[in-house]
C-alpha cells in the first residue's frame, strides 16, 4: 500500500519547521557564496562532499565532472533507489560580486534561488532524516550535479544517470525557485553555433568582397522568418552574434548562436532542417558556413496521471497550494529521455533567475521543505 505524502508528513513533528527553514536558508547562503560557473564547480562540490560526509551518507564520491554522490540507506536496500538531484552550477562568472542583500522577507543574491537553495534543500533533507532517525522505504541517492546551465548541456546529469543506471528507478530533481510547480515533461533543445568565414579585406580598397558579418546577418534575417509549429510548442532564438575586427575591415569571421526548442523531438528536427537549408543556401565559394552542435538536450515526459506526478501534486494540495504542471528544460530531461520517470519540484518562490538581482522568498521555505520531504518519502514507499 502506498501512503500519501499527507499520511507520511503526519508522522513528522513539524514544530521544528522554522528552525529547519532557517537552516536551509543559511546553507543556501553558504553555498551561494562559493563561485560555481558551469565547468568550474569543484569548490562547491568540495563543500557538498564535506556536508554529505558529516551527515554519514554512504559511498560519498565526487566524479571527474564534480558531481557529488551520497547514499542514504533505506529499509529495503534490495529495491532500486530514488535519485534526488540538484545542480550546483550557476550562470555567473567566477568574478561576480556574490554579496547578498536582505529586504523584508526577500533575500537577493546571484544564484541563490537557482540553485543554491535547491542544493541546500537536499542537504537539509538528509539532515532531517538522520537527526530524527527516519528511514525511507528504500535507498535514496543524493546527488549535487554539475553542468546544467549554459553550454553545460546537462553533462553532469548525463554522467550521473550513466553511473547509477540499473540502481535507480525514478528521479526527483530540485530547482530552488520552482515551489508550486511540477515539471513532468522535458522539452528538446538543439543549439547550433554557425560560423561564416571569408577572405576579408579593407572596407574601401576591397569593397565588394564578401563579408562574413554581412553573410551572418543575412542568414540571421532568413532564420527570423522561420515559422515553427505552435502545437507542439516550438521556438527559436538567435541569442548571440559576434565577429569582425574593426569598423573599416571587411570581416573574415562572424558567428551566431541559435537555440531551438520544442515539446516534440520530431518538430524540433523539422525546425533544424529548415534552419540548415537556409545555411546551405547561403554558402558561396567565397563565403563559407560551418555548423557546430553545441547543445543537445533530449526530450521526454511522463503523463499527468503518472503516480510520481500525482504524488508531487498531492503533496502541494496537502499544503493548500494549487500545483501547476510544467514543461521545460531541466536536468530531469536526461532520465525522462531514457524512460526513467522524473519530476522537478521546488523549495521556495523567487524571481529574476540568471540576473544579478535574483531573489528568493524566505516565507515559503518551510512549506517547500515539507513538500520535498513528503514527495521523497511517498515516492520511496511507492512502486515507481
Ligand atoms: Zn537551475
Amino acid at each position: 500500500m502506498t501512503l500519501s505524502p499527507r499520511q507520511i508528513e503526519s508522522r513528522f513533528d513539524w514544530a521544528g519547521l522554522p528552525a529547519v527553514a532557517a537552516r536551509v536558508i543559511q546553507h543556501a547562503i553558504d553555498i551561494q557564496q562559493i563561485p560555481a560557473p558551469t565547468f568550474d564547480e569543484a569548490r562547491r562540490a568540495a563543500f557538498v562532499k564535506a556536508r554529505f560526509e558529516a551527515l554519514g551518507l554512504e559511498q560519498v564520491y565526487v566524479d571527474e565532472l564534480h558531481n557529488v554522490y551520497g547514499c542514504l540507506r533505506g529499509i529495503e536496500p534490495t529495491r532500486s533507489a530514488v535519485l534526488l538531484s540538484a545542480h550546483t552550477d550557476t550562470v555567473f562568472e567566477a568574478a561576480t560580486d556574490l554579496t547578498i542583500r536582505r529586504e523584508t522577507d526577500l533575500i537577493y543574491g546571484p544564484g541563490l534561488g537557482d540553485n543554491s537553495i535547491g542544493v541546500a534543500g537536499l542537504i537539509c533533507l538528509a539532515e532531517m532524516l538522520q537527526e530524527r532517525h527516519l528511514t525511507p522505504a528504500r535507498d535514496l541517492w543524493f546527488v549535487a550535479n554539475t553542468r546544467e546551465e549554459g553550454l553545460g548541456d546537462l553533462g553532469g546529469m548525463k554522467a550521473v544517470i550513466e553511473r547509477l543506471r540499473g540502481r535507480i528507478s525514478c528521479v526527483i530533481n530540485v530547482e530552488g525557485m520552482a515551489f508550486g510547480h511540477v515539471y513532468h515533461a522535458g522539452i528538446a533543445v538543439r543549439r547550433l553555433h554557425i560560423t561564416a568565414s571569408a577572405e576579408g579585406g579593407h572596407s574601401w580598397l576591397n569593397f565588394g568582397r564578401p563579408s562574413a558579418i554581412h553573410g551572418i546577418v543575412q542568414l540571421g534575417a532568413k532564420l527570423t522568418t522561420l515559422q515553427p509549429a505552435s502545437t507542439p510548442r516550438t521556438t527559436y532564438n538567435i541569442g548571440l552574434i559576434d565577429g569582425g575586427t574593426s569598423i573599416n575591415t571587411i570581416a573574415s569571421n562572424a558567428s551566431l548562436w541559435l537555440d531551438l526548442r520544442s515539446e516534440d523531438a520530431g518538430a524540433l528536427a523539422n525546425l533544424e532542417r529548415q534552419a540548415r537549408s537556409h545555411i546551405e543556401a547561403s554558402i558561396t565559394p567565397e563565403l563559407r558556413f560551418s555548423v557546430e552542435v553545441v547543445g543537445d538536450r533530449p526530450a521526454g515526459s511522463i503523463p499527468h496521471n503518472h503516480l510520481l506526478v500525482q504524488i508531487a501534486l498531492g503533496s502541494l494540495d496537502g499544503l493548500g497550494v494549487k500545483g501547476t504542471l510544467e514543461t521545460g528544460s531541466t536536468d530531469a530531461n536526461v532520465p525522462l529521455s531514457q524512460g526513467i520517470p522524473a519530476v522537478t519540484v521546488g523549495i521556495t518562490r523567487g524571481g529574476n533567475a540568471h540576473r544579478l538581482d535574483e531573489y528568493i522568498e524566505t516565507a515559503a521555505v518551510g512549506q517547500g521543505m515539507r513538500h520535498l520531504f513528503g514527495v521523497v518519502m511517498a515516492t520511496a514507499e511507492a512502486q515507481i
